[in-house]
């Protein structure tokens, strides 16, 4: 392992600054970075921490919830919020490693790592994310599903680091749900992630609007925008939930790996996807859909 320094800045702007050193990469919980570092398949010259520059504050605006991006991901648990209105989101994070992976690893981190099977983001594409970056030139914020480039490649330019994540809080009438498979039930990453957001018209059996997002069946986390748009303006039933996961399969581009065979993963998309399509529409109809108080 090469030899780095480590920088505790105090804000973001001195973020910023630090960050603009040659060789400089953000650090939050560690647990992909130090993993990397000890592989040699990332060697920083300098490690800028950070978690303690104010970033770990959740708040709730304009009915989105706007998560920093050092949030741990049992601090996002911890938020009723994001409980009751984001369940997809939190059944994701709950099922992040262990507990004490939860208690060190950072939302920011998850999707700045940007590997395909992260569990934050299909339930965060599935409801419209925003991720917001800051660096010498400014701040700006894009849609999540522009933010992924590649595996473990992002948007982010060197300097760039990401601020928060908005996530609009689902509407009446929607519903979320978020599945994933893995080889174990726990401390396991995923073989395929799914998760799906879907809203009931006013006459209750139709579909308007769904959004349905996979993550470990290709380069990125996707959209399937073929599927969401069988489902639109169509009278719910389980056979159309069917239809719209073998279509959400179709978009999957799998790779055999050690956890599965690109095979499997592509008839486990379409199983989870039309599992996660009919929980969602479940939910839709009850309390598990967000109500304004
Ligand atoms: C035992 C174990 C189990 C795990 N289980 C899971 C799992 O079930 N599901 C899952 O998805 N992941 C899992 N992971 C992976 C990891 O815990 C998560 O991806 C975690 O959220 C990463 O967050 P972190 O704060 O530790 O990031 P770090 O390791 O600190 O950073 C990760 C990457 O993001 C960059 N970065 C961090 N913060 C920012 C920022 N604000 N702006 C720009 N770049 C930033 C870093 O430079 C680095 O490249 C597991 C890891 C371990 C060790």
């Amino acid at each position: 392992m090469k030899a780095f320094g480590y920088l505790a800045p105090r804000s973001v702007e001195e973020a910023v600054d630090l960050l603009g050193r040659e060789g400089a990469v953000p650090l939050a919980g560690g647990t992909d970075l130090l993993v990397a570092i000890k592989r040699g398949t990332l060697p920083p010259r300098w490690m800028v921490d950070v978690t303690g520059i104010g970033l770990d504050r959740l708040d709730e605006a304009n009915r989105a919830v706007v998560i920093g991006a050092a949030s741990t991901h049992a601090q996002v648990l911890a938020s009723d919020t994001v409980r009751a209105g984001l369940p997809a989101l939190a059944e994701a994070l709950a099922g992040i490693g262990s507990p004490q992976v939860r208690n060190l690893a950072t939302i920011g981190g998850n999707i700045c790592y940007a590997v395909p099977s992260a569990d934050s983001a299909p339930p965060l594409l599935a409801v419209g994310a925003e991720v917001c970056i800051i660096g010498v030139g400014g701040t700006r914020c894009l849609p999540l599903e522009d933010f992924f480039v590649g595996p473990r490649r992002t948007v982010l330019a060197p300097g760039e680091m990401v601020t928060e994540i908005r996530v609009p809080l689902p509407g009446p009438h929607t519903g979320t749900a978020f599945l994933k498979a893995g080889r174990r039930k726990a401390m396991s990453l995923a073989v395929v992630n799914v998760a799906v957001s879907i809203r009931r018209a006013s006459d209750s059996m139709t579909v308007d609007g769904a959004r349905i997002a996979l993550g470990a069946v290709a380069p990125t986390p996707f959209r399937a925008l073929a599927a969401e748009q069988l489902l639109q303006g169509q009278v719910f039933s389980v056979d159309l939930a069917e239809a719209a996961a073998v279509e959400a399969a179709r978009a999957t581009a799998p790779i055999t790996d050690l956890r599965a065979t690109a095979p499997y993963r592509h008839a486990l998309s379409r199983v989870l996807v039309k599992r996660a399509i009919v929980k969602a529409w479940e939910r839709s109809a009850g309390p598990g859909g967000y109500r304004d108080a």
